[in-house]
């Protein structure tokens, strides 16, 4: 069986961090490559959330082959021990990897499908030697790029989970997005800050992105008369949120924990549990009400700030055969490893081109996109992934199977999948007793300074 041509590019569908240390692997390697990013710029998913520091290191951030190609371009590195925010992530990384890689990195390009060569999903005559045919949309007009493999690149960051409790839109949230927002309120931003000073603002979601908006919203409110906040949270019990303040090896990302729940405890915040939203309705008066399931209501409301995730968008993929876990819609062999209802600690096993590859030779699911619905993605993660696909597409199988990465481990438990009464009995693989297997990092040792152990 022969594959296709290795003149072909290959194509990386996203420029955020794990398109651009894919492209940079795969151009270490002599590999063409062509990234294709639909937003104005690199990075610009994280350029959404630049208002919020990382609780990631500069250390954790930067893809050694990365550094090695900016180093070549008389690029500074960052201090290793400091944290940037999203938009100097961008500034003083993404941007300048970008520029570095060239004009293979295509901006305003958005991919709206993947296929086999002359193919749908139900062809099989001919499939692995066939080229893909990536479908893009440009301000110029649609084409098609023809590549001889495909990483999908592209995060899950246009997907955000709805409102409603049991993961479809609730009554009545369509027609209120004007008071709906998934982002982390930029409270420093005067328009964003009239937005919410004085009002009611229901936050729901209990991962990271809830905890720095509850943590704004209080700081609010101790500013602008008026401002409270009504948490509403899915589980029984808030005391997961709030775990592993102090086991986790992100410091900062213990820290915001210990700081979310000072800010819950003292600010004017009503808490809600076992909250999940039925329907959404609007008031005379035009402010919304919302009710719960299991009939819990939370009225006057003036804005809902819902932080509860992101799913991916498989539509695009719709005519390449995929093997993904039924829950987490990520690639069945990598599932069992991030899988909230199993395994949540964030302390992720090593996993490559191996757990990653498709029935479809050729296509590889990368960076936030990989994990599917399940949460705690790291970019360290991406850049490891990237690595080892980079290599099994340039041939190079023992560097595809060889792991060289160490996570954190967050002392969180507890995700999405837990239902009430499971999260409120804690378990999950914190009580575990046995531990990954942590295997040498492949981060040059410079980088390392700083870095938690
Ligand atoms: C608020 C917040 C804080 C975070 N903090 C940390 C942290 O401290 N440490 C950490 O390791 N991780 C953190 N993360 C996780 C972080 O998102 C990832 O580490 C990283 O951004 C994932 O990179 P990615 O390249 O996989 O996806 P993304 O950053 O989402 O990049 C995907 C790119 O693909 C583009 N794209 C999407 N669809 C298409 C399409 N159809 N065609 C072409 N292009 C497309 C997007 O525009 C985007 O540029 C944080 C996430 C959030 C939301």
């Amino acid at each position: 069986m022969s594959e296709p041509s290795t003149d072909l590019p290959v194509v990386v569908i996203g420029a955020g961090p794990s398109g651009l240390a894919a492209a940079a692997h795969l151009q270490s390697r002599h590999v063409p490559v062509v990234v294709l990013e639909s937003g104005p710029g690199p990075g610009s998913a994280v350029s959404e959330w630049g208002h919020v520091r990382l609780f990631s290191p500069w250390s954790e951030l930067v893809d050694p082959v990365a550094e090695q190609l900016l180093s070549g371009a008389g690029w500074t590195a960052p201090d290793p021990s400091s944290f940037p925010t999203g938009a100097e992530w961008v500034s003083r990384y993404l941007q300048p990897l970008a520029d570095a890689l060239g004009d293979v990195v295509r901006r305003g390009t958005t991919v709206t499908a993947v296929t086999r060569q002359s193919r749908d999903r139900l062809v099989s005559s001919g499939r692995d030697e066939a080229p893909f045919t990536v479908h893009v949309r440009t301000p110029a007009g649609d084409e098609h790029v023809v590549a001889r493999a495909v990483i999908d690149a592209s995060g899950t960051w246009g997907g955000p989970n709805p409102l409603g409790g049991d993961g479809v839109a609730a009554i009545g949230e369509v027609d209120a997005a004007d008071r709906i927002s998934h982002h982390i309120p930029d409270l420093r931003d005067a328009s964003t800050r009239q937005r919410y000073a004085g009002r009611h603002v229901v936050v729901a979601g209990t991962g990271a992105s809830a905890k720095s908006a509850l943590i704004g919203l209080t700081a609010l409110a101790k500013e602008e008369a008026g401002t409270r906040v009504t948490w509403l949270v899915r589980r029984a019990s808030v005391g997961e949120a709030f775990a592993g303040s102090g086991q986790d090896e992100l410091p900062e990302r213990g820290a915001l924990g210990q700081r979310a729940q000072a800010a819950v405890e003292s600010g004017p915040v009503a808490t809600l549990h076992g909250f999940r939203t039925a329907r959404v309705d609007r008031a005379d008066d035009d402010r919304l009400t919302l009710t719960s399931f299991d009939g819990q209501i939370v009225s006057d409301v003036d804005e809902v700030v819902v932080l509860t995730g992101f799913r991916p968008d498989l539509q695009m993929l719709s005519e390449i055969r995929l093997d993904l876990d039924p829950v987490l819609q990520a690639p069945r062999q990598l599932a069992p490893l991030i899988d909230p209802n199993e395994h949540s600690c964030g302390t992720v096993y090593p996993h490559g081109a191996a757990e990653l590859a498709q029935p479809e030779t050729g296509f590889y699911l990368v960076g936030m996109k990989s994990y599917g619905r399940a949460t705690s993605f790291l970019a360290l993660t991406g850049f490891e992934q990237t690595r080892s696909v980079a290599a099994a597409i340039a041939g190079d199988h023992e560097a595809a199977a060889r792991v060289e990465l160490t996570l954190p481990d967050t002392g969180v438990c507890g995700g999405a999948g837990l239902f009430d009464d499971e999260s409120a009995q804690g378990g999950g693989c914190c009580d575990a007793p046995a531990a990954p297997e942590l295997i040498s990092l492949g981060v040059p040792s410079d980088l390392l300074r700083g870095a938690p152990q």
